[in-house]
């Protein structure tokens, strides 16, 4: 096809749009494993996990086998106030590497949350709404999820606790006033307001706080009061479902143009964004349909892909959680107070692990300065201003334009721009100052998370 007729934005119709999510272990042959209760080490029942989480989202959770499952009217609409979301040529960006690639990218800052990850809170705001809920309570680190469930949350009016991650709930006051805004109230992690903060707080005195950590606090305010239950904005096999609306969209506008992308990059924090945009792809991958390459880009400060363990551990800090089996460095692990980059998550989704694991995709680490380098690079020729997070899509992307510059391929690659890096400013500063510094854990560093695996024969 002439590329001249490729428009810079390519957007949906409404009734383009997709109806259904895409629940990709549908179509995997190894399915994940599943999620253990932590006492018996025996997969968790329905029941189980009904006191934590909303009866629809386990349905959803549990689901290994319904390939489609419809989108609710009601999350349709919403959608509809900020999506389609544009999948962008980045002719500029093309010319400036000059390169023969042609890349896309798929934008998800076009919401006051300013991240994909109101594609999900308001599915799990929906949910527990529908199930006659008061509120829901959450974690949230550099507060994208946090502000994106408080949206969800006023619009179908329950109740939103957020725990914040200590550190961030410091350097970003304005991401805690957006959410007061939409009605939420914050806590900073770890906090006296829960048995588990109380109890981090004095074995770590003066800690800065994790997310697993506040995951821990958030899970216990849902289950000790009536009427809520805890929503997760990430790692879930839920969340990943309703972020497919990512891939499926990006799916659908690369067809209408017969654009079939080599590469498909995404930055992998818990594995929601990148999970959702491969989805159909990886769908197509295991029904054995056509061929993608897919990479996973995390940063070399918390490598959980590269430098993880495939094992059977707890999803938060305060070891309340069930056990997930996952690429993983350990619950106890908590980045270097330098990292600024986001996607500072221990683990990683099981069904990326087990595709990973089973050689479906790739993974690699990225240094923080690099990134910046990148995010600034990209800001200066598209104009959007990137997340730190997205922007570790960004340099894998140009360093693999930049590899077809040299051998003249005209590879195809597409990468998930998750979101916006409006309140990063004080990563962005640390950058322009040189203050930034690449520090990448020693296994002796990683040897604790590691030691700190429960012992599980599975
Ligand atoms: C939360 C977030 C991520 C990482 O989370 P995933 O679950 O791995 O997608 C990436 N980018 C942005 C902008 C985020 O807010």
């Amino acid at each position: 096809m002439e590329d001249k007729k490729i428009p810079y934005k390519i957007y949906l119709e409404e009734g383009e749009m997709p109806k259904q999510w895409y629940n990709v272990r549908a179509d995997m042959k190894n399915k994940p494993e599943p999620l253990l209760n932590p006492g018996t080490l025996q997969p968790m029942t329905a029941e189980e996990l009904g006191h934590v989480f909303c009866d629809e989202l386990v349905k959803q959770e549990l689901d290994d086998t319904t390939a489609y499952i419809d989108i609710p009217e009601e999350i349709q609409s919403f959608y509809k106030m900020y999506r389609p979301s544009p999948l962008v040529r980045a002719y500029c960006l093309e010319q400036k590497l000059d390169t023969p690639a042609k890349i896309y990218y798929k934008f998800e800052g076009n919401n006051t949350s300013g991240s994909h990850k109101l594609n999900s809170a308001i599915a799990q705001a929906y949910y527990a709404k529908k199930q006659g809920l008061k509120g829901v309570t959450t974690e949230t680190g550099a507060g994208q999820w946090g502000t994106a469930l408080s949206m969800a949350c006023s619009y179908f009016d329950l109740d939103c606790k957020v725990y914040m991650v200590k550190v961030s709930y410091e350097q970003k006051p304005f991401r805690r006033e957006v959410m007061r805004t939409y009605g939420a109230s914050v806590t900073p992690s770890p906090s006296e307001t829960t048995a588990v903060g109380r109890k981090i707080l004095q074995e770590h005195p003066g800690t800065t706080g994790s997310l697993g950590c506040a995951i821990s606090e958030a899970v216990e305010a849902a289950t000790s009061t009536e009427g809520y239950r805890y929503v997760l904005g990430s790692v879930l096999n839920q969340v990943l479902l309703h972020q497919s609306i990512i891939g499926l969209e990006t799916k659908i506008a690369l067809d209408k143009y017969g654009i079939k992308p080599d590469i498909i990059i995404g930055c992998a924090g818990g594995g929601s964004n990148l999970g959702g945009l491969v989805s159909p792809f990886m769908g197509e991958k295991l029904r054995g349909e056509a061929d993608y390459r897919i990479i996973a880009v995390e940063p070399a400060s918390c490598p959980s892909l590269t430098r993880g363990k495939f094992a059977y551990d707890f999803c938060d800090t305060g070891k309340v959680c069930p056990l997930a089996k996952m690429y993983t460095l350990g619950s106890g692990f908590i980045p270097s107070p330098n990292h600024a980059g986001g996607l500072r998550y221990h683990g990683m989704s099981s069904i990326l692990s087990k595709l990973y694991d089973d050689g479906l995709m790739e993974a690699c680490s990225v240094e923080q300065t690099a990134v910046f380098e990148a995010a600034e690079q990209f800001a200066r020729v598209e104009g959007i201003l990137p997340a730190p997070e997205s922007s570790h899509a960004i340099r894998v992307a140009i360093d693999e334009a930049m590899k077809c510059k040299q051998t003249g391929e005209e590879k195809t690659i597409v990468f998930g721009l998750t979101g916006t890096g409006y309140f990063d400013m004080v990563a962005y500063e640390k950058f322009h100052n040189g203050e930034m510094n690449d520090y990448i854990p020693t296994d002796e560093d990683l040897k604790p998370g590691f030691d700190s695996l429960p012992k599980v024969d599975k």
